[in-house]
Protein backbone atom coordinates (compact mmCIF):
# COMPACT_ATOMS: atom_id res chain seq x y z
CA UNK A 1 0.00 0.00 0.00
CA UNK A 2 2.98 2.25 0.64
CA UNK A 3 4.45 1.92 -2.91
CA UNK A 4 0.56 2.74 -4.44
CA UNK A 5 0.28 5.61 -1.95
CA UNK A 6 3.88 6.88 -3.63
CA UNK A 7 2.68 6.27 -7.23
CA UNK A 8 -0.11 8.28 -6.08
CA UNK A 9 1.42 11.13 -4.73
CA UNK A 10 3.98 10.96 -7.35
CA UNK A 11 1.15 11.65 -10.22
CA UNK A 12 -0.26 14.46 -8.06
CA UNK A 13 2.91 16.20 -7.78
CA UNK A 14 3.56 15.47 -11.59
CA UNK A 15 0.30 17.33 -12.33
CA UNK A 16 0.52 20.31 -9.71
CA UNK A 17 3.76 21.41 -11.70
CA UNK A 18 2.95 20.73 -15.29
CA UNK A 19 -0.78 20.92 -15.57
CA UNK A 20 -2.31 19.34 -18.44
CA UNK A 21 -4.91 21.34 -20.55
CA UNK A 22 -4.06 24.68 -18.94
CA UNK A 23 -5.21 27.80 -20.82
CA UNK A 24 -8.12 29.06 -21.89
CA UNK A 25 -10.76 27.47 -24.57
CA UNK A 26 -10.93 30.45 -27.60
CA UNK A 27 -14.65 29.78 -28.25
CA UNK A 28 -15.90 28.24 -24.84
CA UNK A 29 -19.57 27.62 -24.61
CA UNK A 30 -19.09 27.88 -20.68
CA UNK A 31 -16.74 29.85 -18.93
CA UNK A 32 -17.23 29.53 -14.68
CA UNK A 33 -14.71 31.29 -12.39
CA UNK A 34 -13.79 29.21 -8.38
CA UNK A 35 -13.06 30.37 -5.44
CA UNK A 36 -11.66 28.31 -2.36
CA UNK A 37 -11.19 30.64 0.18
CA UNK A 38 -10.28 28.52 3.32
CA UNK A 39 -6.53 27.95 0.62
CA UNK A 40 -7.02 30.25 -1.36
CA UNK A 41 -7.16 28.85 -4.78
CA UNK A 42 -8.51 30.19 -7.61
CA UNK A 43 -9.08 29.44 -10.98
CA UNK A 44 -11.38 29.40 -14.26
CA UNK A 45 -12.45 26.54 -16.49
CA UNK A 46 -13.72 27.32 -19.72
CA UNK A 47 -15.70 24.55 -21.56
CA UNK A 48 -16.51 23.87 -25.42
CA UNK A 49 -19.88 21.69 -25.85
CA UNK A 50 -21.54 20.13 -28.64
CA UNK A 51 -24.31 18.38 -28.83
CA UNK A 52 -24.39 17.41 -24.78
CA UNK A 53 -20.54 16.37 -25.33
CA UNK A 54 -17.55 18.22 -23.39
CA UNK A 55 -15.43 18.85 -26.67
CA UNK A 56 -12.80 20.85 -25.06
CA UNK A 57 -11.87 22.01 -21.37
CA UNK A 58 -9.35 24.22 -20.10
CA UNK A 59 -8.17 26.03 -16.97
CA UNK A 60 -6.24 28.45 -15.48
CA UNK A 61 -5.51 29.87 -12.50
CA UNK A 62 -3.14 29.84 -9.18
CA UNK A 63 -3.50 27.79 -6.26
CA UNK A 64 -1.98 24.91 -4.12
CA UNK A 65 -0.68 21.76 -5.50
CA UNK A 66 -3.81 19.71 -4.92
CA UNK A 67 -6.13 22.13 -6.20
CA UNK A 68 -4.12 22.69 -9.87
CA UNK A 69 -3.15 18.93 -9.65
CA UNK A 70 -7.06 17.80 -9.64
CA UNK A 71 -8.07 20.49 -11.83
CA UNK A 72 -5.59 19.22 -14.58
CA UNK A 73 -6.72 15.46 -13.64
CA UNK A 74 -10.44 16.76 -14.29
CA UNK A 75 -9.68 17.94 -17.61
CA UNK A 76 -8.31 14.91 -18.95
CA UNK A 77 -10.57 12.73 -17.71
CA UNK A 78 -14.11 15.05 -18.69
CA UNK A 79 -12.70 15.41 -22.15
CA UNK A 80 -14.83 13.59 -24.76
CA UNK A 81 -17.02 12.57 -22.27
CA UNK A 82 -20.66 13.87 -22.43
CA UNK A 83 -22.62 16.26 -19.91
CA UNK A 84 -24.13 13.18 -17.87
CA UNK A 85 -20.86 11.56 -17.81
CA UNK A 86 -19.19 14.23 -15.89
CA UNK A 87 -21.97 14.73 -13.59
CA UNK A 88 -21.79 11.18 -12.73
CA UNK A 89 -18.07 11.16 -12.54
CA UNK A 90 -18.33 14.10 -10.23
CA UNK A 91 -20.25 12.15 -7.21
CA UNK A 92 -18.47 9.25 -7.34
CA UNK A 93 -15.14 11.15 -7.02
CA UNK A 94 -16.85 13.66 -4.82
CA UNK A 95 -17.48 10.08 -2.71
CA UNK A 96 -13.75 9.14 -3.33
CA UNK A 97 -12.31 12.50 -1.81
CA UNK A 98 -14.55 12.33 1.30
CA UNK A 99 -14.35 8.61 2.73
CA UNK A 100 -11.48 7.61 0.82
CA UNK A 101 -12.79 3.95 -0.54
CA UNK A 102 -10.87 2.78 -3.06
CA UNK A 103 -13.02 -0.35 -3.60
CA UNK A 104 -13.69 -0.52 -7.64
CA UNK A 105 -12.66 3.05 -7.23
CA UNK A 106 -10.21 2.91 -10.36
CA UNK A 107 -12.48 0.85 -12.62
CA UNK A 108 -14.82 3.69 -12.69
CA UNK A 109 -12.64 6.66 -11.96
CA UNK A 110 -9.16 5.76 -13.61
CA UNK A 111 -6.42 7.82 -12.90
CA UNK A 112 -8.77 10.23 -10.22
CA UNK A 113 -8.12 7.71 -7.84
CA UNK A 114 -4.91 9.18 -7.04
CA UNK A 115 -6.81 11.80 -5.44
CA UNK A 116 -8.20 9.27 -3.00
CA UNK A 117 -5.77 10.83 0.20
CA UNK A 118 -7.10 13.74 0.69
CA UNK A 119 -9.92 11.78 2.13
CA UNK A 120 -7.83 12.02 5.45
CA UNK A 121 -7.87 16.12 5.65
CA UNK A 122 -11.23 17.09 5.47
CA UNK A 123 -9.77 20.89 4.47
CA UNK A 124 -7.95 19.67 1.61
CA UNK A 125 -11.37 18.11 0.19
CA UNK A 126 -11.86 21.73 -0.78
CA UNK A 127 -9.36 22.20 -2.75
CA UNK A 128 -9.56 18.91 -4.73
CA UNK A 129 -13.27 19.85 -5.17
CA UNK A 130 -13.16 23.06 -6.52
CA UNK A 131 -12.87 22.28 -10.37
CA UNK A 132 -15.36 19.97 -10.27
CA UNK A 133 -17.81 22.61 -8.72
CA UNK A 134 -16.74 24.82 -11.20
CA UNK A 135 -17.13 22.72 -14.07
CA UNK A 136 -20.51 22.00 -12.40
CA UNK A 137 -21.64 25.57 -12.13
CA UNK A 138 -19.64 25.90 -15.80
CA UNK A 139 -22.04 23.43 -17.23
CA UNK A 140 -25.43 24.90 -15.32
CA UNK A 141 -24.67 28.05 -16.18
CA UNK A 142 -24.76 29.43 -12.76
CA UNK A 143 -24.45 32.88 -12.21
CA UNK A 144 -21.65 34.60 -10.39
CA UNK A 145 -18.58 32.53 -8.31
CA UNK A 146 -18.25 29.66 -7.40
CA UNK A 147 -17.18 29.12 -3.74
CA UNK A 148 -16.69 26.04 -1.87
CA UNK A 149 -18.31 27.83 1.01
CA UNK A 150 -21.52 27.80 -0.17
CA UNK A 151 -22.14 24.39 0.01
ZN1 LIG B 1 -5.81 24.42 -1.93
Amino acid sequence: MTDLRDLYQQVVLDHGRHPRNFGVCCSADHTKEGYNPLCGDRLTVTVVEKNGVIEDIMFEGTGCAISTASASLMTEAIKGKGVEDAHRLFEQFHTLVTTGDLVDAEKRLGKLVVLAGVSAFPARVKCATLAWHTLMGALNDEAGVVSTETD
